[in-house]
């Protein structure tokens, strides 16, 4: 069995599988707190102080890597009474094959929440509780915002079925899900980035999370869709799409990469806005 094949068997056959892409969001803000500035750690350790859980229950978390998935938990739980909870919050469906802005409705989306968000962590007027939730949404969207299939779609959307070459996936496996789980799980195993933020970058304009996410637009156009057999802009591919080996093996250097710019831009964005 092909070595990949074998790493993503191990990955389906454990309580990760169920995990929705925490694997990534933890290692994001794993890299982003390595790069804190002293003055932004310790604010971001104020601003965890007395954390709340998804039950509103003290979560006893202290690091970004333990909130990093905070905003999926809840949504977890608002959906048991509202399916549509937070329908869009985590996503921008940008069209890989255009220019365009995908929607935004009433400013829920990815890179639209990350700014507006930002403005309230940075504001020291508004309270704990305000600022400490505003803290984990930013944390958890800059990192969906990298993910490549939160920043852009094509006519075959994430929801589009796949099958995957030696890996049993689950009937209900999408683009997308293999993206958050299954490539993402096997990027990350046994596998710790020590990327360095760069000194004497540019200070960030507001608009920043909008030109990541159409940076991020473009890796879906070229790493996620332009690598499927038959894949052209006009067309709908014929599902499931076939992921094979190949497919699976060229993704390993795109998550890391996706997850180390996630991480780093993360860090400058806190050491920026808790200064
Ligand atoms: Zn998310």
């Amino acid at each position: 069995m092909h070595r990949y094949a074998l790493v993503f068997f191990c990955v389906c056959f454990s309580a990760s599988c169920l995990a929705w892409g925490g694997r990534g969001h933890a290692a994001i803000g794993a890299l982003a707190q390595q790069n804190l500035t002293p003055a932004a750690l310790s604010q971001v350790q104020e601003l965890l102080r007395d954390d709340l859980d998804r039950y509103e229950q003290a979560s006893g978390r202290t690091t970004l890597a333990a909130v990093a998935s905070w905003p999926d938990e809840i949504r977890e739980v608002a959906m048991k009474t509202d399916p549509a909870a937070y329908k869009g919050w985590h996503v921008r469906g940008n069209q890989v094959c255009s220019t365009k802005l995908g929607p935004c409705k009433d400013g829920h989306c990815v890179d639209e929440l990350i700014i507006s968000y930002t403005r309230i962590l940075r504001d020291k007027s508004q309270s704990h509780r305000a600022r400490n939730e505003a803290l984990k949404w930013v944390v958890h969207l800059v990192g969906d915002l990298h993910m490549p299939l939160h920043s852009g779609i094509n006519r075959n959307g994430g929801g589009a079925k796949v099958s995957m070459e030696d890996v049993e996936l689950k009937p209900d496996a999408t683009l997308h899900t293999i993206w958050d789980n299954e490539l993402a799980n096997a990027a990350l195993k046994g596998w710790k980035s020590s990327a360095r933020l760069e000194q004497n970058v540019p200070a960030l304009t507001e608009d920043a999370p909008t030109r990541w996410m159409l940076e991020t637009r473009d890796v879906a156009l070229h790493e996620v869709y332009e690598p499927l057999s038959g894949f052209s802009c006009e067309a709908k591919l014929p599902e499931p799409i076939r992921i094979d080996a190949a497919y699976q093996q060229r993704s390993v250097a795109v998550v890391r990469h996706q997850i180390e710019m996630a991480g780093l831009r993360l860090a400058q964005l806190l050491n920026e806005s808790l200064p």
